[in-house]
């Protein structure tokens, strides 16, 4: 979160503020001010630029504000081998690759279950943003997947985090640009069969920390697995996912005592 940004933009809502005392002057400051909140977050479509940019997301979202945000530059983790092991029970599915207008999307079919402390969480889905989300030390990749579990007793979420470094081809990849939905709205049923273990690295060393969704409405119901070792992906399949997502990546959250634990595999 930048600061002189979200200043700049509290700025402008009071400026509004004084526009609106200047139509009725009977409203309270603190109604002037919530009155300049609605009218900025009514038709508001969340985005990755322009008006409505991440940085404006918590005025219309009031938990994109919160303590546990997320994404995160990892950093100075806790090594803790008593970790468990990431080893998710993935089934081969034809899966459904939908553009929703923020991301490219494959919706998985049930089935497919990570055990992560003892409670069953299923993949729901994966997609993607370019460039990474969370950064190592600083280090932004071209492009990271997230893979959104599910625990349907608790309604928690298990994401696991898969950056990519421009290196050799990657099949899963090239199955999804032969059905690549260009534009928002674009749907294609049941595309491809995938094997969503093929989109994690053999060493599973995992960086892990609570978080949240890292897009609105940034719910803290998240328990984060982020790969420490990236996939590989060609120059060519880099620039097609670029050329669609078109730089849909939040930046990184304040980390706010939290403590990212690391497991070495
Ligand atoms: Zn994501």
């Amino acid at each position: 979160m930048k600061p002189f940004t979200l200043l700049a933009v509290s700025s402008s809502l009071m400026l509004w503020g004084c526009q609106f005392r200047t139509l009725d002057e009977d409203l309270s400051g603190t109604a002037l001010s919530e009155t300049a909140t609605e009218d900025f977050c009514t038709d508001y479509h969340w985005e990755y630029e322009g008006d409505h940019a991440p940085d404006t997301w918590s005025i219309c979202y009031g938990t994109c504000g919160g303590d546990a945000q997320s994404p995160v530059d990892i950093w100075n983790p806790l090594t803790d081998n008593s970790l468990q092991t990431i080893h998710p029970d993935y089934e081969e599915v034809p899966t459904d690759i939908i553009n929703n207008g923020h991301t490219v999307e494959c919706e998985y079919e049930p089935g497919s279950i990570l055990m992560l402390n003892g409670l069953p969480y299923e993949l729901l889905q994966f997609h993607f943003h370019a460039g990474s989300e969370h950064t190592v030390r600083g280090k932004q990749y071209p492009l990271e997947v997230h893979l959104v579990h599910r625990n349907v007793a608790t309604g928690k979420l298990a994401v696991i985090g898969v950056f990519f470094q421009r290196g050799r081809s990657n099949p899963i990849l090239q199955t999804i640009m032969d059905h690549m939905p260009l534009q928002e709205g674009d749907h294609y049923a049941s595309a491809a069969h995938i094997d969503a273990d093929n989109l994690l690295p053999d060493n599973r060393t995992y960086y892990t920390y609570s978080g949240s969704l890292t897009t609105p409405p940034c719910s803290e119901i998240v328990t984060w697995i982020v790969m420490d070792k990236p996939i590989f992906a060609s120059q060519a399949q880099l620039d097609a996912f670029d050329n669609v997502l078109h730089d849909n990546f939040r930046p990184v959250q304040p980390i706010n005592g939290r403590t990212i634990r690391k497991r070495v595999d």
